[in-house]
């Protein structure tokens, strides 16, 4: 069996030959019939029908109006880190709601997730011995791909609801019509989020000296909460031995954490009206988010989605299920990175623990035979839903078999895990079954709040924060 240490240096140094960490920098040929509208000239797939197109065009015209939400510098830095991810030097931990919703907007559940994502990290940072790169799937997770058009309901068919930057979820003919009001009240509700995980982020409330209050209060008495107190009392000994050595506990290091936010790049209107160009260096960047990712329905080759993303600077991503294949991956990867640039692309692979384990090594070979340089990603909730007694729900089991494959076969095929992508909530919730939190089915009723998919709550997200630290340190 091949360590993981020596896995990481060979492609350390297979990648060492690249320019590493520069910005993506599209040559003048790739952007040559690119602009931050040329996605018009293509098929965009899962756009909602506005009644009033006037409308529309008035909330996109705001919206460009406003500020950016992040700034390419950031994006630039994010990029650095995924380059990182990619070699197996750092790893990314990307998670929160399937969709963010404008009546679960406020400052508790926000802090709620970032408190969890830093007590997650710390347990893959401590266990694992990497860096982890902290990637909120937030402000700006609103819009949602549908498999159907309609939904019916008592001989009713109303469009389906698709986040609430769109529609609401409410089974009416009011709620459902696509308002584009929506796009500004999501532009700020975004605005806000940023503002406060900006403050969270520098404003001491992340300071690794904090890292023993960082347990939800709920969870103070659970398995899993007991272990994070376990490893935080270990992680305060390491900081008091380093203090004694002379660390500096005013340094940026021990005071602050970056903190990146990301969402499915799917609502070309609003993503067209948030796209700026950078000052410093000349390129477009999709101001909405750090990183953007092409959902799994969206990804076609000839498709707005992939022409938008292609010539945007930002990191990005790709959503992978076992539909997709290694001729397609390769020449996807060869349209979205070019350059072959580190850090700009993410493979995020959710396919279900038995067809990964077939599927996954072919794409992985297939895409380091062309020499391609991408961070890959386990996304192990969406090839794992499922309906019971009503609510669509994913089983702990199930999710933690895709981890468990995922690591299994970058270990077969000499390859390295780069992240992991979670549906997950800092609130205590019963939407997925199983795990230490004993989520039963007949629980699923009792707090099952999600807008759209459901979430791993904050035991079952820690719980496998735990697993995935004992596969890092293996
Ligand atoms: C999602 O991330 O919520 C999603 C819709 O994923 P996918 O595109 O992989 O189905
Ligand atoms: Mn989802």
């Amino acid at each position: 069996r091949v360590s993981t240490r020596s896995r990481v240096t060979r492609v350390t140094q297979a990648v060492a030959d690249l320019q590493k960490a520069v910005p993506f920098l599209p040559t003048a040929d790739h952007l040559a019939k690119w602009s931050n509208t040329s996605w018009r000239n293509f098929t965009a797939l899962q756009q909602p029908e506005y009644p009033d197109q006037e409308e529309l065009e008035k909330a996109c015209a705001e919206i460009a109006s406003y500020p950016p939400l992040v700034f390419a510098g950031e994006c630039r830095t994010l990029q650095e880190r995924l380059a990182q991810a990619a070699t197996g030097e750092a790893f990314i931990l990307q998670g929160g709601d399937c969709a963010e919703a404008f009546s679960q907007f406020n400052a508790n559940r926000i802090r709620d997730l970032f408190r969890l994502i830093l007590q997650m990290s710390v347990v893959m940072m401590f266990g694992g011995g990497v860096p982890i790169v902290k990637l909120g799937r937030l402000a700006g997770q609103f819009a949602k791909p549908r498999s159907a058009n309609m939904e019916e309901k008592d001989g009713v068919s109303l469009p389906s609801y698709r986040g609430d930057i769109i529609n609401g979820p409410e089974f009416t003919a009011e709620a459902r019509t696509p308002a584009p009001w929506r796009l500004v009240k999501a532009y700020n509700q975004s605005a806000a989020t940023l503002n406060l995980l900006r403050g969270f982020s520098t404003g001491g409330y992340a300071g690794l000296d904090r890292v023993t209050k960082w347990n939800l209060d709920f969870m103070a008495n659970s398995e899993e909460g007991k272990a994070y107190t376990d490893l935080a009392r270990r992680v305060d000994e390491a900081i008091a031995f380093m203090q004694a050595c002379g660390l500096d506990m005013n340094s940026s290091v021990m005071k602050e954490t970056e903190f990146y936010v990301s969402h499915e790049c799917l609502l070309m209107g609003y993503e067209e009206a948030l796209t700026r160009e950078d000052s410093t260096s000349g390129l477009w960047y999709g101001c909405s988010g750090h990183m953007l990712w092409c959902g799994e329905r969206t990804r076609q080759l000839d498709n707005a989605h992939v022409e938008y993303l292609r010539g945007i600077g930002n990191p990005i991503g790709v959503k992978v299920s076992d539909k997709m294949d290694p001729g397609q991956l390769v020449a996807l990867i060869a349209t979205l990175n070019p350059e072959n640039t580190p850090g700009r692309l993410a493979v995020i692979v959710r396919m279900g623990a038995t067809k990964l384990r077939e599927k996954l090594p072919v794409l992985i070979e297939a895409v380091a035979a062309a020499g391609q340089v991408v961070a890959w990603v386990c996304d192990p909730v969406h090839g794992n839903t499922e309906e019971v007694k009503g609510y669509k729900t994913r089983r702990f089991e199930n999710v933690k078999a895709e981890v468990e494959a995922f690591f299994d076969v970058h270990e077969q095929c000499n390859s390295v895990p780069g992240g992991i992508h979670l549906e997950m909530t800092g609130d205590n919730v019963t939407e997925c079954i199983g795990g230490g939190a004993c989520v039963s089915e007949l629980d699923l009723s009792s707090r099952y709040h999600t807008h759209c998919d459901p979430r791993l709550n904050a035991e079952q997200a820690l719980e496998m924060a735990f697993y995935v630290a004992s596969r890092l340190r293996q």
